[in-house]
């Protein structure tokens, strides 16, 4: 006897649409005890309590999967928990873990003050490693964390060669591929075990959700995520899914022309007399463009400036002056914004790449044309 309420049945029999249902739901509801009992089982794929997700999740992950290159992916609420909980699933007391010193603050945050007192040695290690990678690892090494190009410095690991040592030594590879998105750079496809997006980025695309996806290839790694994303309470909102999966429909249309215009800026950029260096590996003889052509099939909107020598005020009036772009963190939008990232926080940083202050830019949907203009008096204000 189906012990469903009739009402469900006769949406799902009568109401067919053309985007996903939106499926909210603590409780997982079953038809016997023998299923109740078993229900933990039905993991990683299928629905047991509404903590690792409804059928809109699993839309979401299959589709981000198929983005990817293959595999599985787990949906979580932000790419902050994408981080944590991939760590969380492998990392243990006693174990090495080796992190590049341009990945993600929250990331070097948690490694340095929650794993390190949790028994875990971490060490941090120059983000353009290449072969050196063979000199760091030990017995114990358990984890590699990657971030490529660093979403602040845009430093490039050479991927292949790291993945290469790490295989070989039994440790596992995590690359947080934020910047290039699974449309620029498939790190499965190089090997890495764990392809991490920020989905609150270009795959939502209007600074209006949170949400995080872990990719792998492998199954049994697959469900620890899963276990990992059930024991510490990490749900993705189901709506947040739907607007991710909505997201997904403009996602290469998008990523596409803010990439077209990402790059004019950057070029514009690169011959302003006010600029001494663009990071943005896209732009022909930039830092890192060598690497990034070998490996990367494409490139978002992500850009970090370093400025001529400048007093602080000088900064201050760059921002005021700016009209279409507005000052805030997170990127990856239809909007254009401008972030900043003081002195103190590159000065202080291991394996230094600038000593000086960035100023970064995501660039949105506008208007190209506008945009260059309201960069250029916002250059004249920095300037005078
Ligand atoms: C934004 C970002 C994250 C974190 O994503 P949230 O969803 O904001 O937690 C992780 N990595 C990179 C590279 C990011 O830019």
């Amino acid at each position: 006897m189906k012990k469903r309420s009739d009402k469900c049945r006769v949406l799902d029999e009568i109401f067919q649409s053309l985007s996903p249902a939106v499926h909210r739901a603590s409780t997982v509801v079953f038809d016997s005890l023998e299923e109740f009992v078993q229900r933990k089982d039905r993991q990683p794929d299928g629905f047991s309590y509404g903590v690792t997700g409804t059928p809109t999740a699993r839309e979401l992950e299959r589709r981000i999967a198929q983005l990817e290159g293959g595999g599985h992916c787990i949906a979580v609420p932000s790419g902050a928990a994408a981080l944590m909980t991939t760590l969380m699933s492998f990392v243990r007391a006693g174990d090495h873990l080796l992190v590049s010193a341009s990945c993600y603050g929250a990331l070097q945050s948690f490694v340095s003050r929650w794993l390190a007192n949790l028994g875990v040695d971490v060490q941090i290690f120059d983000p353009s490693i290449a072969a050196e990678m063979s000199g760091l690892i030990r017995s114990n090494t358990r984890m590699i964390c990657l971030e490529a190009p660093g979403s602040v410095t845009m430093e490039i690991a050479d991927i292949p060669t790291v993945v290469d040592i790490a295989r070989r030594a039994g440790v596992l590879t995590m690359m947080d591929n934020t910047w290039a998105s699974p449309l620029g750079l498939k790190p499965l496809d190089l090997g890495v075990d764990f392809a991490i997006e920020a989905a609150t980025k270009y795959i939502g695309g209007h600074s209006d959700l949170l949400l995080g996806a872990v990719s792998t290839r492998s199954y049994a790694h697959y469900a620890s995520l899963r276990d990992a994303q059930d024991v510490l309470g990490q749900q993705a909102s189901p709506d947040d899914c739907f607007l991710a999966l909505r997201g997904l429909e403009t996602f290469e249309l998008r990523f596409s022309a803010q990439a077209a215009s990402a790059l004019r800026v950057a070029r514009w950029l690169s011959e302003q007399k006010t600029v001494d260096e663009v990071l943005f590996p896209a732009l022909p003889g930039s830092r890192g463009h060598e690497r990034w052509k070998t490996w990367f099939t494409g490139h978002g909107c992500l850009m970090s400036i370093i400025m001529r020598p400048a007093a602080d005020t000088a900064y201050a009036e760059f921002f005021s002056r700016l009209r279409r772009f507005s000052i805030g963190a997170s990127w990856g939008g239809v909007h254009s914004l401008a972030a900043f990232f003081p002195e103190s926080l590159q000065r202080d940083r291991p394996f230094v790449l600038t000593q000086r202050p960035i100023i970064r830019l995501s660039i949105g949907l506008e208007n190209c044309d506008l945009l260059i203009e309201d960069l250029h008096g916002a250059m004249e204000a920095f300037a005078r």
